[in-house]
């Protein structure tokens, strides 16, 4: 399962990031026959492709633009799941082109595809970003990345040009004249300028002499233009274009004018560094470029990428021991617990109550479970102490975290707060979640689960009732009162007897011989899945546990949901491996799901 670029990458008629002359003399250099294709990287639009045919001697080209629905089309032509399914349905139909396609134009040997200049830098910018933003290092900022590449990388993609040196800000063009004006005067000499805080610019050309000044305006689907020229998603782009071939100006642009040292940096870094800081969801409105809770500066960061919270923009990403000025300890204590009324839920321990955690430097909203006051059965607070202990020792973004225990009127442990709630629930409640916002959270659980494995833990009662909601796109595992600690050699854990278990959600090993591992989380992460794919339906609706393990081992598995994507069931099916050694691991369920979300998402 590769995702969209790599697996565009492998085909040999494809160029990567070529220009439409260079693609004219690739088609020319194999005799220029009718239909002779080759497929190329869009120059102007993010994700987009570019399709180049020869026939009669002439060249044509065409833009194969990614849709919002994550579906690729030949302007106005039919939607395929992929540029391929493009070009192998224009080589039945013509449907607009100007021949059928016939045959590929196969790169030159040893030739790789061209990698564009934004491929290369993007890397370096979004780690640089990740960290600037969000203050992050280590495990937390890999973690951020691996969860949000496709958001970063798009949140990248229309804020790069600030890190340009030709990018002047907001200045005014008597300012900008001056600039260009200053030490050599090369023709060719250029910079942008910020006209706006709407998303218009001015593109500035010394030519003989002369700025010359060119209006470059957002139409309402967001693209970027100068009066009557070629769109493009980024500004970037539009210089790249420029760079290489006039297209209506006067001339191409050579030199980037140097931003005067640190001006914009200093400015972009404030935007940067404070834009997003809190957990504030700041709404874009499509094709408006307005935000609803005003803040002209990170509206610069986000227009056109409809940004939503980021799991690194809540409270609960980090641990709250991460500030060193937050002294950690594992007891609260009770003057600085408030609770609030009203239930989050509950369990045969007690309730569940929301409240606040005045710690040192800030308030934390929390989750606090109570042990409700039964003399009669201390095997519960002892459950309870059991769990806080294993939570104790887990410090990962996709598990909820204990915050400390609070011996008082009861006993209470003090938690993150994911206050949506458990995942089925709110599947339940919200059926037109869509199958990359599912995949999102899925690949969140994963996260965590892979960090389980890693620090041999045991979930034993993973299931979509327990992983809970920070918002729609942050995912935690909870409960880990049936978790346990095991041995690095001896990588499982052997129960002495059959429990209260979670039947349904449990591998043929957990039920014929009470073995429990990391593996066997990973068949209970399959029916999770299964659970989210189906908006938290009942897995094996209706059975009893007997009837399930028959049904397992008769060799019978649950049937894909309905609208599951088939790679996402082939995964569960993976997980569902009767062999406990032939089921893969955490470490290679979480990269499998990673592909497939990026693959949707990008
Ligand atoms: P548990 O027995 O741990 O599964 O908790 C019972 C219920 O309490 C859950 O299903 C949630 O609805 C709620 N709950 C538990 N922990 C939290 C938390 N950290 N944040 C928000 N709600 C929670």
């Amino acid at each position: 399962m590769a995702s969209m670029a790599d697996s565009v990458n492998t085909l040999p008629f494809f160029y990567g990031n070529i220009t439409r002359e260079d693609a004219e003399d690739y088609l020319r250099q194999a005799g220029m026959g009718n239909g002779l294709y080759l497929l190329r990287q869009s120059r102007n639009y993010l994700g987009g492709f570019a399709l180049s045919v020869s026939y009669s001697g002439r060249c044509y080209h065409y833009t194969i633009e990614r849709e919002p629905s994550e579906m690729y089309a030949i302007a106005g032509g039919k939607s395929h799941r992929n540029p391929v399914d493009v070009i192998d349905y224009h080589s039945q139909e013509m449907d607009g082109l100007v021949c059928l396609l016939k045959k590929p134009c196969n790169r030159p040997r040893n030739m790789q595809p061209k990698v564009g200049p934004f491929e290369d830098l993007k890397e370096k910018l979004i780690r640089e970003y990740v960290k600037q933003t969000w203050n992050l290092q280590g495990a937390a900022l890999e973690q951020a990345i691996i969860s949000q590449r496709p958001q970063l990388e798009k949140l990248i993609a229309t804020t790069a040009h600030e890190k340009m040196p030709w990018f002047h800000g907001i200045i005014t063009r008597e300012d900008s004249e001056s600039r260009l004006q200053n030490g050599s005067r090369t023709n060719g000499k250029f910079l942008i300028r910020q006209r706006d805080t709407n998303g218009s610019y001015a593109l500035c050309l010394l030519h003989e002499g002369q700025v010359m000044h060119y209006r470059i305006d957002r139409d309402r689907t967001g693209k970027l233009s100068i009066p009557d020229g070629k769109k493009f998603d980024t500004l970037w782009q539009l210089v790249e274009h420029y760079s290489y071939k006039p297209d209506g100006l006067l001339r191409v642009l050579t030199h980037p004018c140097q931003r005067p040292d640190g001006e914009i940096s200093k400015n972009a870094h404030n935007k940067l560094m404070h834009g997003y800081r809190k957990p504030v969801i700041y709404i874009v409105h499509k094709n408006q470029y307005q935000i609803t809770k005003k803040s002209t500066y990170v509206m610069y960061c986000v227009y056109r990428t409809d940004r939503t919270a980021m799991p690194m923009d809540t409270e609960v990403y980090e641990s709250p021991y991460a500030d060193p000025d937050e002294l950690r300890s594992s007891t609260v204590d009770r003057s600085h617990l408030f609770l609030e009324d009203g239930e989050l839920g509950s369990g045969n321990f007690g309730t569940v109550m929301k409240g606040i955690y005045k710690m040192r430097k800030t308030e934390k909203s929390v989750a606090v479970k109570i042990l409700k006051n039964d003399d009669n059965n201390p095997s519960v607070r002892e459950e309870m102490l059991r769990e806080a202990n294993v939570m104790q020792q887990l410090d990962n973004p996709y598990i909820v975290r204990m915050i400390g225990i609070c011996e008082a009127e009861n006993l209470m442990l003090v938690m993150e707060l994911a206050e949506l709630g458990p995942l089925n629930k709110f599947l339940q409640k919200n059926k037109q979640t869509s199958i990359k916002n599912l995949t999102e959270l899925v690949h969140q659980v994963s996260m965590g689960m892979k960090y389980l494995e890693e620090h041999n833990f045991v979930h034993r009662d993973l299931a979509a009732r327990n992983v809970l909601l920070v918002t729609q796109h942050y995912a935690k595992i909870s409960d880990f009162g049936l978790s346990k600690a095991v041995g690095e050699d001896q990588n499982y854990y052997k129960a002495k007897g059959h429990g209260k278990w979670p039947v349904k959600w449990y591998a043929p090993e957990c039920i014929n011989y009470f073995k429990f591992s990391s593996k066997s989380d990973v068949w209970s992460f399959g029916v999770l899945m299964w659970e989210a794919y189906s908006y938290g339906q009942k897995p094996y609706k209706g059975m009893k546990g007997n009837d399930v393990l028959q049904m397992i081992e008769s060799g019978k598995r649950m049937d894909a949901p309905l609208n599951c994507p088939p790679e996402m069931y082939d995964l569960m099916r993976t997980c569902w491996e009767y062999k406990a050694d032939i089921r893969p691991g955490f470490a290679v369920v979480e990269p499998r799901l990673r592909e497939y979300y990026y693959d949707i998402a990008q």
